[in-house]
């Protein structure tokens, strides 16, 4: 399918500049291997820039602009952005397609989900408004009190491919809702989604500087946009490694930083499921978005009696996934986003088996597919514990498979890793899963499903996974800071110290 790409340069102050060391980066198509264009490639220098004009629009007026004006007002911005994003949505899921690789059903959805998360936060915008000055009861009776919710500042927003515009949203909407401005350091590796969204800003008129989307390679982009002495708070979502690095420069310079980061989720599967939707949603939970989610339940847990039986329906289901150009009408696993990241699944994968695993189904490329970072869904039996497969993010459609014999077992198995992001359980027994539900040491739980995701529910993770909450009603509030007035409300001396002698 023809898409054309447009040619954006960085998206700074309202509008567009080259960057200042003329670097480009190509945007490789990972279906085809083809160069389909080049992004911009900001550099310490752009980052100041963009710093700098999001510093500007957050004092602007001596601070009567952005980030004091009422919520409402911000809101009308996140509705005007909503709808031009809804008008351009047909354009935005091809270039989103294109760019990343899912299947366009997939970044369609996506898609919906990027207009919902900005009207969500207009909402809690205009809510922002009517929880200003809540009074706070004080036990002494001369004192009045009330609370004042602030933005932050300027936030540094750096954001992953996997879901380049929504990754990215999760972070814009509830930052500008709560009156920060911000500078959007989007992946090297999907970028072009998140470079319309300033064409997008520009269209509704959002005030210069309120936010800047500024690309780039993540040492030279992403390293000093989190160092930066003028960013009052960062929101990462990437892989640990990067997230450590984050949080030490951050931590120099006492920064708050949200950090949601990578996983190794566990599905758990009891005896008493229909096995064609435990099928399906185990699948569903490893193999969507071409299996590079973040929570992605890529260690299926599934109760001995029932073990082999749901294996073989899960070849069977896998066998009939349609692999190929996410633009084939049906496609449900495209390739993986590059070829660095390819060549890392296939290690993963053979490093299983050198550890003793059986490949039982997949683990190669698609022999029709000649071109693009193909890998077919997979699915790996006979693992241990301490086997690298069953402890490491894979990042790829690859999910492995261990029996268990008891509830406690399953559990256990469950919480052994260092992550914490995500989990599901399957079972009929309702008290079962809740009491799963509770065990699970992580920041997110299905029941009976694996991966449904909702702006109006909390994100984020505990242990390694991260901490800091995005969407739901609490979203908005790692960009927020709490200001406590307290007033001396009595007409009597305070009295504490004996008054000085009378002249
Ligand atoms: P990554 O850590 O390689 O990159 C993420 C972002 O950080 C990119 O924009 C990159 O350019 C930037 N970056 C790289 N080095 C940097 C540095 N030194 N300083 C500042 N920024 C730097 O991650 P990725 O490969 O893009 O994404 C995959 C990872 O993201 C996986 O581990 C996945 O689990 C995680 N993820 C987590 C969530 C979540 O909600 N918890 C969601 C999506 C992805």
């Amino acid at each position: 399918m023809a898409v054309t790409i447009p040619t954006r340069q960085l998206f700074i102050d309202g509008d567009w500049k080259a960057p200042i060391s003329g670097k480009r980066i190509p945007i490789i198509n990972p279906s085809t291997e083809d160069t389909i264009g080049y992004i911009p490639a900001a550099t310490a220098e752009d980052v100041n820039v963009a710093v700098e004009a999001a510093r500007k629009a957050y004092y602007r007026n001596g601070g009567k602009d952005w980030s004091s004006a009422a919520g409402a007002h911000r809101a009308k911005y996140l509705r005007a952005i909503a709808n031009k994003i809804k008008e351009r949505k047909q354009e935005l899921i091809k270039l989103e397609a294109i760019d990343c690789g899912r299947p366009l059903d997939e970044v369609a959805w996506d898609m919906d989900d990027v207009v919902s998360c900005f009207e969500y936060f207009a909402d809690a915008a205009e809510k922002l408004d009517s929880e200003q000055r809540a009074p706070v009861s004080l036990p002494m009776e001369a004192f009045k009190c009330h609370v004042l919710k602030e933005p932050i500042g300027v936030a540094g927003l750096i954001t992953p491919w996997n879901y380049p515009l929504l990754m990215a949203i999760w972070k814009v909407a509830p930052a500008l809702a709560a009156g920060c401005t911000a500078v959007l350091k989007p992946s090297e590796l999907a970028s072009v989604t998140c470079l319309e969204l300033g064409q997008v800003c520009k269209d509704v008129g959002l005030p210069p500087g309120v936010l800047n989307i500024i690309p780039g390679l993540g040492p030279e982009a992403g390293a000093p946009l989190a160092a930066h002495p003028l960013v009052d708070k960062i929101s990462f979502t990437g892989s640990g490694a990067t997230g450590s690095k984050i949080m030490t420069s951050a931590a120099k310079l006492i920064k708050p930083v949200t950090m949601e980061l990578g996983g190794k989720s566990p599905i758990i599967v009891f005896e008493d499921v229909d096995l064609d939707k435990a099928a399906e949603w185990t699948i569903f939970g490893c193999f969507y978005a071409n299996g590079q989610i973040c929570s992605a339940t890529s260690r299926l847990l599934v109760h001995e009696s029932i073990a082999s039986a749901l294996v073989e329906k899960l070849v069977k289901w896998s066998e009939n996934i349609k692999i190929g150009d996410p633009f084939e009408e049906g496609c449900r696993l495209g390739p993986i986003i590059s070829a660095q990241q390819y060549e890392k699944v296939m290690k993963y994968i053979s490093t299983a088996k050198e550890e003793g695993a059986t490949i039982l189904y997949g683990g190669e490329r698609p022999p029709h597919l000649k071109k693009g970072f193909y890998v077919q869904p997979t699915i790996i039996t006979d693992v241990t514990t301490s086997m690298q497969i069953w402890k490491e993010e894979v990042f790829g459609p690859v999910i492995c498979v261990k029996p268990f014999k008891t509830e406690e077992e399953a559990i256990e198995l469950a919480n052994d890793t260092h992550y914490g992001l995500a989990a599901a359980v399957l079972s009929e027994d309702l008290d079962r899963c809740d009491r799963v539900a509770k065990a699970f040491e992580v920041g997110v739980v299905w029941v009976n499903c694996s991966q449904p995701c909702f702006c109006q529910a909390p994100w984020g993770g505990k242990k390694r996974s991260g901490f800091g909450r995005e969407l739901g009603e609490t979203g908005i509030d790692d960009y927020l800071s709490v200001k406590q007035v307290t007033r001396y409300a009595s007409s009597e001396q305070w009295g504490w110290y004996k008054p000085p002698p009378k002249q």
